[in-house]
């Protein structure tokens, strides 16, 4: 599969920038100098005060900006992480070069005092690609061997999050393989997208992920029998931590030295990691309770509630009935209330009564919609027929 927006060099537009200050000196026979600086767009920031920054001449950047207003340049298509190179011929201003997210090139030249603007769309090209292959120490070596960067495999392993803990569940003999896109811009690897179909088989199972968008635009990736990979709430409310303390019906509570039922679980992690909701659900406490201390709690669907004490602090917007999504971040790790030391302490309720997060089987996202499921069905034979295809071939191919 493969597609081109094939378009070049667009338009050019002269204005005299009349900014040549100083006449340059005619330096006979001195080869001029030339120093190039570059820098990246950050969060939250303008593009007129990113030009100011990087060309250190006010006069210039203003007409540049002038200049870009004129063309209708589109100054809401800006992102974070786009990059502008400045070209300084011996310490005067000559070049600046806007990679616009990189779908889009900007070069502004200044020609002995005249300011010009061009634009370049790069060549987009898409190439389908059927990884496969076993692992031999880890699926991150595995996959990098073959010529793929890290952020494939930390793709693949997000799909399988709640499947597969790669970690920990994988063995040498394992195999794997992934159908995806690679996009190239100007024929330089950008970014992998669509990827429509992953398996991982090994010892712990024979696991398949299909991408599966139904008519209504709702999408996610299904086992073979159209269940999502998903489940609805997450396993941790943290990223990296170790559980210090485990569910239990009678413990000896540290602080009040006395036996006690320990109705959740504790992370121990250093204060002011972040926490995040396990689930999509509505807060339903904020605030300071007891031996808790700042204590968050959510209600989720399916009649599950999950509570997080102990915190330092609630995450910025975080307010009394106020949605949030999985993974959201909701407030810090502390040590408010009955607390010895800075730690997580995570409860799950399930109709109300407080259930071990690490033994309860976890409610599974929505699956494929009955109505859509022959659609599904198309996609996943389809897919595998290529899949199967594609594995009976010596080495990963690319069409
Ligand atoms: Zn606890």
């Amino acid at each position: 599969m493969r597609s081109f927006i094939p378009l070049n060099l667009i338009f050019l537009l002269i204005l005299n920038s009349g900014c040549q200050k100083n006449k340059r000196e005619e330096t006979n026979k001195i080869e001029p100098l030339y120093k190039e600086s570059k820098r990246v767009l950050k969060k939250n920031e303008i593009l007129q005060n990113a030009f100011h920054d990087i060309i250190d001449d006010a006069e210039i950047t203003e007409k540049i900006i002038r200049l870009l207003q004129k063309c209708d340049f589109p100054f809401r298509r800006c992102l974070p992480g786009d990059s502008i190179i400045v070209l300084r011929e011996n310490n005067l201003f000559k070049k600046l070069t806007y990679f616009q997210n990189p779908m889009a090139v900007y070069h502004i030249i200044n020609d002995k005092g005249f300011l010009s603007l061009s634009m370049k769309y790069p060549y987009i090209t898409r190439m389908t690609v059927v990884l496969s292959g076993s692992i031999n120490s880890t699926l991150y070596e595995s996959m990098l061997k073959r010529g793929e960067t890290p952020m494939l495999v930390y793709k693949f392993a997000d799909i399988f999050a709640w499947e597969i803990d790669f970690a920990t569940e994988t063995q040498n003999g394992d195999s794997f393989f992934v159908v995806f896109d690679k996009v190239f811009c100007d024929s330089q690897f950008v970014d992998y997208s669509n990827i429509v179909l992953v398996r991982y088989k090994g010892k712990i199972g024979d696991y398949h992920g299909i991408y599966f968008k139904d008519p209504s635009g709702y999408d996610d990736y299904y086992n073979l029998k159209g269940e999502s990979l998903r489940k609805a709430l997450l396993k941790s409310p943290l990223r990296y931590s170790s559980i210090s303390s485990y569910f239990s019906k009678r413990r000896f509570h540290p602080i009040l030295k006395i036996w006690r039922p320990h109705h959740g679980l504790d992370y121990s992690a250093p204060a002011g990691t972040p926490v995040s909701s396990i689930g999509d659900g509505v807060v339903t406490f904020k605030g300071w309770k007891g031996g808790y201390g700042n204590l968050v709690e959510i209600k989720h669907k399916n009649n599950f509630k999950s509570r997080y004490g102990h915190l330092s602090r609630f995450a910025k917007g975080l307010f009394l009935g106020k949605h949030v999504k999985m993974g959201e971040l909701i407030g810090y790790v502390g040590s408010t209330g009955l607390s010895t030391g800075p730690h997580l302490h995570f409860e799950l309720h399930k109709n109300g009564i407080p259930i071990n997060p690490l033994t309860v089987k976890l409610p599974r996202a929505p699956s494929v919609e009955k109505k859509y499921f022959k659609q599904f069905e198309q996609k996943r034979d389809s897919l595998l027929a290529f899949l199967n295809n594609a594995s009976g071939q010596d080495a990963p191919f690319c069409q």
